[in-house]
């Protein structure tokens, strides 16, 4: 089946499989995902979704409609704000959104008179997935105290998923794995590798598409096989990121995707 002008093309994200031996199609309920074999061009991938379309519409048309979203919660069980007063800019935080690892965490405020110009954080085990922050006024909280408080949670977030996401990245694409993992707050660059086989990356990336996550941690994982940016290294690049300079393109605007509140001091 050809692909006509009028027809938009199907948004998919490529997964490289080290393990597959042809393409194929997984219809998600967020997407559509092609697992492609290691060296396939982008281009086979994208003939290949092309030739699939009508399979793929068929498909997406027979997926459950999306789960409504849940009630807003009432938050009954704790006290929440003694006395409605108009928020103040700058506005709360009120969720952290980690989509690299696919978590999105709602943040509740609970008032606690004696924390003036502070505040303390707990995750409780009644809510789990859920991020509760007092203070004294949960209407205008401390934003430099609460921004510290997320900050290091995000960081915390980030020790826990990458190492394990970096190791059996580096075992599907067949690179060895990294000496040493190291998760910052980088201002400049997203990761970056040194010559003793330490991977250091910026919790940030947790804010970005998981596309964008793994095409830097591709990136990186490939200067194991490669410590500069020539020729063979960008062949390694594509060979295991087959969509490598779209996705870097896409890496120059990420910036936009992690909120200003992380880099604010
Ligand atoms: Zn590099």
């Amino acid at each position: 089946m050809r692909e006509t002008a009028a027809s938009a093309p199907i948004p998919y994200r490529l997964r490289v499989s080290a393990r597959a031996t042809r393409m194929r199609i997984v219809i998600h309920r967020d997407g559509v995902e092609v697992v492609v074999p290691a060296r396939t061009s982008p281009a086979a991938a994208e003939r290949f979704v092309a030739s699939s379309r009508d399979w793929i519409e068929r498909m997406l048309a027979k997926l459950p409609p999306p789960e409504p979203p849940e009630a807003p919660d009432p938050f009954a069980d704790l006290p929440l704000f003694a006395h409605a007063s108009p928020p103040r800019t700058p506005v709360r935080i009120d969720a952290v959104a980690l989509q690299g690892m696919g978590r999105a965490v709602p943040v509740k405020y609970v008032q606690a008179p004696m924390l003036r110009g502070q505040a303390t954080m707990i995750e409780p085990a009644s809510r789990p997935n859920t991020l509760v922050i007092y203070c004294a006024d949960p209407a205008a909280p401390p934003r430099r105290a609460v921004r510290t408080l997320l900050r290091e949670w995000v960081r915390e977030q980030a020790k826990a998923f990458f190492p394990d996401y970096i190791h059996a990245l580096a075992d599907e694409l067949g690179i060895r794995r990294p000496r040493e993992i190291r998760i910052g707050f980088q201002r400049t660059v997203w990761g970056s590798r040194s010559v003793s086989g330490r991977i250091s990356l910026s919790a940030t990336l947790l804010f970005l598409p998981p596309h964008l996550l793994r095409h830097v941690a591709v990136h990186e994982l490939c200067h194991t096989l490669h410590m500069n940016h020539g020729s063979r290294f960008h062949e390694a690049l594509a060979r295991h990121d087959p969509l490598a300079e779209r996705h870097s393109i896409e890496l120059k605007k990420a910036e936009s995707f992690v909120p200003s509140w992380i880099r604010e001091t």
